[in-house]
């Protein structure tokens, strides 16, 4: 549909990064084009508008930017999921796989009470392994996680089947 044309249409495509076969996508040309980071904004959280959000969790580095937004629109908190030893406070902590080895994340151990009605953000889901760790983090810590949104899904890879597992709705605006 029109929106995801547009919103493909505003990411760059880089061959070859960060390595051989690999075909990046560049979200920093919508991020930059303002009518296209408006709309992808406004259709992540439509589903949202007017309903009860406690937090929007981001996990580093780009679901901090598309999060901070969509946080805003839903007059939400925003907590932020790091890469390990990045936080000042107590935290907590899950390791996940990578394509070579393992690595963690984690975040503030009172970021989220138990209950709180949580949409997690992140740019794009490939195999899913970055946002199912941070979808368990969440509900170990008693978050409701209500949705995992991101503006590309990379389908053959399989990661919405892996959040979904999990029981929280993906949605995602173009492949
Ligand atoms: P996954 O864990 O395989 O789903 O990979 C998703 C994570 O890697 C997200 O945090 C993405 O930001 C990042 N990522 C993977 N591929 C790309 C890409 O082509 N463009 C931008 N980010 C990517």
């Amino acid at each position: 549909d029109s929106i995801s044309e547009e919103l493909v249409k505003a990411i760059r495509t880089i061959p070859d990064y960060p390595k051989k076969g690999i075909i990046f996508r560049d979200i920093t040309t919508l991020l930059g084009d303002a009518r296209a980071f408006r709309r992808a904004v406004d259709a992540l959280v439509q589903p949202w508008a007017g309903s009860k959000i406690d937090q929007v969790a981001g996990i580093e580095a780009r679901g901090f930017i598309l999060g901070g937004a969509v946080a805003h629109q839903l007059s939400a908190g925003f907590v932020p999921i790091r890469k390990k030893g990045k936080l000042p406070h107590e935290t907590v902590r899950i390791a996940y796989s990578l394509e070579y080895g393992i690595d963690e994340m984690e975040m503030h151990k009172d970021a989220i009470k138990p209950g709180d009605r949580v949409i997690l953000v992140d740019d794009l889901i490939a195999t899913g392994g970055t946002a199912e760790a941070a979808t368990r983090l969440l509900q170990r810590m008693g978050a409701e996680v209500i949705a995992a949104c991101f503006i590309i899904d990379l389908p053959d890879l399989g990661g919405r089947a892996k959040i979904e597992a999990l029981g929280v709705p993906v949605r995602t605006l173009a492949a």
